[in-house]
């Protein structure tokens, strides 16, 4: 038996459709979890397009388990080991919307009007690029007219919203930043003051710059225990390999468990 590959990609449009109304009705709630829901959909249907059976979690036991698959936050390194290279930005977007989708099921989410829609954007510029490159459907022929009349809407409201934070930026007077903010993922939106702390003009987050405790790279996050500052992708590099057991609530960079990172930072 082999998976019905249509159907993903059918279920994705599905979701990014359900996504789209819900943001018109003024529901960003529904519009983020049913966008990372076709975020999931179309990484899994470019995995089932190199074989069916690649979606699944487990392939090495004797009896292939159909319940269950590959996670959102593993599915861009299964692809890139078969060839299907997602580029630093498209991970980071991947990443975020596993994070994002977690805290809205788990807890309450956070976030603002404005920085969510640019969040939504970034997500809906992805799945554009995505469906066009990848699997090689145009999303204006893929989702209805007037839907495609809200994505665009969406993404001019985006590009507005970041505007504003790029000009309160300059407005501000403090020494601009060039790194990407890694709450929002916006760029042009950071300024640091004279006692060194860096602040998103787009999001509202303080920030810390220093090197990263894992690779020792320049970084920019929340400062943690001790004033430690840390990239989200090597601090999820480490977790995801010792499983969920340990916990660790990351944020930004941020670590919310500080039991959890000794035990991180001190394994052999
Ligand atoms: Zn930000
Ligand atoms: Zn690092």
């Amino acid at each position: 038996m082999t998976v019905p590959t249509k159907s993903l990609l059918e279920s994705a449009l599905v979701f990014l459709g359900e996504s789209l109304r819900s943001f018109r009705s003024g529901s960003l709630t529904f519009a983020i979890l049913h966008v990372t829901t076709a975020v999931e959909l179309v990484l899994k249907e470019r995995l089932a397009r190199v074989h069916p059976n690649l979606i699944f979690k487990t392939l090495d036991s004797e009896k292939l388990d159909r319940s269950k698959t590959v996670g959102l936050y593993e599915l861009p390194f299964r692809l890139s080991h078969f060839g299907v290279q997602t580029n630093e930005s498209e991970l980071a977007t991947i990443r975020d919307v596993a994070k994002w989708r977690n805290e809205i099921v788990h807890h309450t989410p956070t976030y603002d009007r404005n920085s969510a829609i640019a969040r939504l954007g970034e997500v809906y510029n992805f799945l554009a690029s995505f469906l066009v490159n990848q699997l090689k459907v145009d999303l204006k022929s893929a989702i209805s007219a007037d839907l495609y009349k809200t994505a665009s809407e969406l993404l001019s409201e985006w590009k507005g919203v970041i505007a504003e934070a790029r000009g309160r930026a300059i407005e501000s007077g403090e020494t601009p930043r060039s790194e990407t903010c890694p709450a929002c993922g916006a760029d042009g939106v950071l300024t640091e003051d004279a006692d060194g702390t860096i602040r998103c003009h787009l999001c509202g987050e303080n920030l810390k710059a220093g090197n990263c405790r894992i690779c020792d790279k320049p970084a920019i996050g929340h400062p943690g225990w001790g004033d430690e500052i840390y990239h989200d992708a090597c601090l999820a590099g480490y977790t995801s390999s010792l499983g969920p057991a340990y916990n660790v609530k990351l944020r930004c960079g941020k670590i919310e468990n500080f039991e959890s990172l000794e035990f991180i930072l001190t394994k052999p």
